[in-house]
């Protein structure tokens, strides 16, 4: 049995990776839990799967937590914050779900990176940030790098062990891949005419046609930022050159992703819209395992259909991809602005439609850096948040 790190445990990726949990009881011992601020969710969960230790980052949720324990007569421990990077290196633990959401995830994913550890990557917040920082340490330190992330996980299920062994330093063309395809959903603003989304509502954007998610990946979504953050993630993962990468959209999420081989062969992985199968995939592999969601429905499935995406419609898909190519200063600020935007709407300080304007004015107005270290990164999205707290407080969004 493998010693198990939940991090973002009360999530949605959280309540996933727990229900496979449940569905195999004899692969994982659940040993941490981390979140940050819901208390009785936790206490919950603690009751359930009886982890030796637990961490919420909040300091009042985590004092709550452990007067909440002392009734119980679990023996579980609160770990205060500054104690959870340790644990996460420690040899108590072996695999570790990356599931916090945006740059809050960034140390420890990267803590688990430099001990070594088997990485289930659902965090892409944290790849988008430090790109080839991540990569380089991945390979350094001998972590086992496992995308989460339902296209990035289809990928992976379509390629030859061979590439499936080099994630970070794949040689596509040598494995006789063309491209890999990225499809995406359009979200629930494929039809919705252009005149109409400054008046979109966040309740609106939040509903998903397909997935049930987080707040700020259902956003992300909406706008397609969500596409453009796993573009990047794609390109770190499967080190792809911008030939070999393409986005399409593809309404019904059933095809998960693709990869089209030099040969004409088109690999593709579909199932239905439940992130418990590509978590399964990866805390089972190389066997397969229960995930506990419903088997595909062949006769009660829309036909498949296929489309390009509208960069009018999608500006902050464009400005991903512009910026995944300007280099690593760039997707750093872009993943900054873009939170800071993302929480700003979903607070009802600003219309949908700014989400791209911030983002694209910070990237602007931020100058090239090049960046050698983690502590540089750490610097660049402070600044990048700095100005994107600004251009709102100050209501200046062109
Ligand atoms: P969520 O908002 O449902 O959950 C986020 C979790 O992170 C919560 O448990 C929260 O307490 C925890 N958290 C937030 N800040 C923290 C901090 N500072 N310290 C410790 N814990 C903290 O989000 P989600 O939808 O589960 O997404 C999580 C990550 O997985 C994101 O990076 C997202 O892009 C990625 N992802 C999600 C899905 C999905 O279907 N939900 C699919 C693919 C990838
Ligand atoms: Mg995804």
């Amino acid at each position: 049995m493998k010693n198990l790190a939940v991090l973002g445990a009360t999530g949605s990726i959280g309540d996933s990776t727990l229900s496979v949990c449940r569905h195999n009881p004899d692969l994982y011992n659940v040993k941490f839990l981390y979140a940050a601020t819901n208390v009785d969710k936790m206490l919950a969960l603690c009751i359930e799967f009886e982890p030796a230790y637990v961490a919420l980052s909040d300091c009042q949720a985590s004092a709550q937590l452990q007067l909440s324990l002392q009734q119980t007569k679990l023996n579980c421990k609160v770990l205060p914050e500054s104690e959870v990077l340790a644990l996460l290196g420690s040899a108590e633990i072996d695999s570790v779900m990356a599931a916090i959401v945006g740059a809050a995830g960034l140390k420890t994913t990267l803590a688990a990176v430099y001990a070594g550890k088997e990485i289930f990557l659902a965090n892409k917040e944290s790849l988008v940030m430090s790109g080839a920082l991540f990569i380089d340490a991945v390979k350094k330190h001998g972590a086992t790098l496992l995308p989460v992330d339902s296209e990035h996980n289809a990928i992976f299920q379509s390629m030859s062990p061979i590439l499936q062994q080099s994630i970070g330093a794949c040689d596509l063309a040598g494995a006789g891949v063309s491209k890999i395809i990225l499809t995406g959903s359009g979200g629930p603003f494929l039809n919705k005419p252009l005149s109409e989304f400054d008046s979109i509502t966040s309740a609106a954007a939040i509903k998903h046609p397909n997935w049930s998610m987080g707040p700020k990946i259902s956003i992300d979504s909406a706008t397609m930022m969500n596409k453009g953050l796993e573009y990047i993630e794609a390109k770190w993962l499967f080190n792809t050159t911008r030939e070999q990468l393409q986005v399409i959209i593809h309404p019904q999420s059933v095809i998960h992703s693709m990869v089209q081989y030099q040969d004409g062969s088109v690999l593709a992985q579909m199932g239905s819209p439940d992130m418990r199968i590509p978590i399964a995939h990866v805390m089972g592999g190389p066997q397969r395992i229960q995930s506990g969601a419903k088997q595909f429905d062949f006769f009660s499935s829309d036909s498949f259909t296929f489309c390009e995406p509208d960069y009018a419609r999608y500006p902050c898909l464009k400005l991903a991809i512009q910026a995944c190519y300007q280099g690593q200063h760039a997707t750093t600020t872009l993943n900054a602005a873009n939170e800071v935007a993302v929480e700003a709407f979903l607070g009802k300080k600003i219309k949908f439609s700014d989400i791209a304007n911030i983002v694209d004015s910070v990237l602007n107005q931020l100058t090239h850096q090049a960046i050698s270290s983690v502590s540089e990164l750490i610097e660049i999205d402070k600044t990048a948040r700095k100005v994107a707290v600004q251009m709102i407080n100050r209501g200046v969004i062109c």
